[in-house]
């Protein structure tokens, strides 16, 4: 109904006034002339304008001029979409989710294979039959299709520790993402592969999901240059530069060392090497000096595939400052809102910290431990309670936050869904939600051309700009 809106009745206004017109300037007839001699005098103009219309060419051209005067008021009237604001709750969820259908949905990370590990489901085993809802996580085929999500990048995640011993990041990268590729041919029905924004829009087409990899820790190319290149024959599309500690590549935020003061040598090796081959550099997790000196070296867009607003998270690394923000714009960049708990909210934090003590005292008073049932269930049952879970709203606020400093040309969402644990926001909690969340934006004010560039538009923009950079490189 809304496109409807948008485009019928410019196009009915425009088109009905240059008729008008046309058929105007071709009548020269005396009843015309007569016509707009009774208006002009019973307007109360002097009846010198009337010498005007006596004059054919003066007439043509003052017909043409009210005609565009018309045409342009006629357009400037249309609204350009519905007004979201006089929807009910209700009715603007209804909105929400038919636009997530119908549109394209990117999540920047998705931390499945990861979980797959956890869950014990290796190469050795049979697959994690995410084909149907799961009882735990985040992530499952019938919630990503019931909220609308076609695009989440699988997160191949090498923990830091992996970085102790040689070989064993490369290691685990190659079985995380052959984990990946199993579930597409495992499920060939429900998930495919996807290297490019072409193959997102193909399987979009097909109804499938898509199921992009990023690598989470450049610390899978060890010491050896060429692995970027043999990650992007293997399908990583992006790789997170760090992860909770500093590597060969640079420093990480959760890490205090400074063991490089930034982007190592190496890593400036690393990121040209990424631009050459076409891997998106991702710039979650880094430490500022490593943000700033990477997007210094970068000759195309960065990403950062799951961080959120330092501005809600004062003295949080990890997150984002305005600084940083306004430099990943200039960049052409995009940042991707992350949903855990401590991403959006300083308070979410420290009342996690609150509620654990308050676990911790009141098993020592009534002398029991953890794993005694009555425990679990009064912990539950507290924790639930007394967790300050941020809402919906907190993550539209990361994003409106990012608006108005840059533009809604570089924000997007990377959820971290399957790697944040029980942190998530109420109204949020899994891939089935998303539609809760494009309700509060629309709620906002946002329309529904800015939901697709939050959406895909702008995650597009950016692999393409690497894609084609590549491209001139070969
Ligand atoms: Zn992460």
């Amino acid at each position: 109904m809304s496109e409807i809106g948008c485009y019928f009745f410019p196009v009915l206004g425009v088109g009905s006034n240059l008729c008008i017109s046309i058929f105007l300037i071709r009548v020269e007839d005396v009843l015309l002339y007569k016509l707009l001699e009774f208006i002009i005098v019973g307007l109360g103009f002097k009846s010198r304008y009337i010498s005007y219309i006596q004059s054919p060419e003066l007439m043509n051209k003052f017909l043409i001029f009210s005609a565009l005067c018309l045409v342009f008021v006629s357009c400037a009237t249309v609204k350009p979409g519905p007004d979201y604001s006089k929807l009910s709750a209700q009715e603007l969820l209804q909105e929400a989710t038919q636009i997530a259908q119908s549109t394209m949905l990117v999540d920047g990370h998705v931390d499945l294979p990861y979980r797959m590990k956890v869950g014990g489901f290796t190469l050795k085993r049979e697959v994690l039959d995410v084909s149907v809802r799961t009882p735990d996580g985040n992530f499952d085929y019938p919630r990503a299709k019931a909220g609308g999500l076609d695009a989440p990048f699988m997160s191949i995640y090498i923990p830091a520790a992996n970085q102790a011993v040689r070989g064993a990041s490369k290691a685990l990268a190659d079985t995380l993402i052959s984990m990946t590729e199993r579930l597409t041919t495992t499920f060939p029905d429900k998930f495919a592969m996807a290297y490019s924004p072409a193959d997102v829009q193909a399987n979009f087409a097909k109804g499938l999901i898509s199921l992009p990899m990023g690598m989470e820790n450049g610390a899978g190319i060890e010491d050896d240059l060429a692995n970027v290149k043999y990650f992007h024959r293997r399908g990583i599309r992006y790789i997170t530069l760090t992860h909770g500690k500093d590597n060969l590549i640079g420093d990480a935020s959760y890490d205090t060392s400074a063991t490089h003061g930034g982007l190592s040598v190496f890593g400036e090796k690393v990121v040209a090497e990424m631009n050459r081959v076409g891997i998106m550099v991702d710039l979650s997790h880094v430490s500022d000096r490593t943000f700033r000196q990477a997007l210094a070296f970068t000759k195309v867009p960065v990403i950062a595939s799951h961080s959120s607003v330092r501005k809600f998270t004062p003295g949080f690394e990890r997150n984002m400052s305005d600084e940083l923000i306004e430099g990943l714009a200039k960049n052409g960049g995009v940042i991707m809102i992350n949903f855990g708990g401590a991403f959006l909210d300083s308070a979410y934090t420290v009342g996690t910290v609150q509620v654990r003590e308050h676990v911790v005292n009141w098993l020592a008073e009534n002398n029991l431990s953890r794993s005694d049932p009555q425990a679990q269930q009064y912990i539950q049952d507290y924790t639930s309670k007394y967790t300050p879970f941020p809402t919906v709203d907190r993550v539209a606020a990361h994003i409106d936050h990012v608006v108005r400093l840059v533009g809604i040309d570089h924000v997007g969402l990377g959820s971290d869904f399957d790697g944040v644990g029980d942190s998530l926001p109420t109204g949020l909690k899994d891939v089935s939600m998303f539609p809760n969340l494009f309700a509060e934006l629309l709620r906002r004010g946002y329309s529904k051309k800015d939901l697709e560039k939050i959406c895909y538009k702008n995650i597009f923009r950016v692999w393409e700009a690497v894609e084609n950079f590549a491209a001139t490189q070969k």
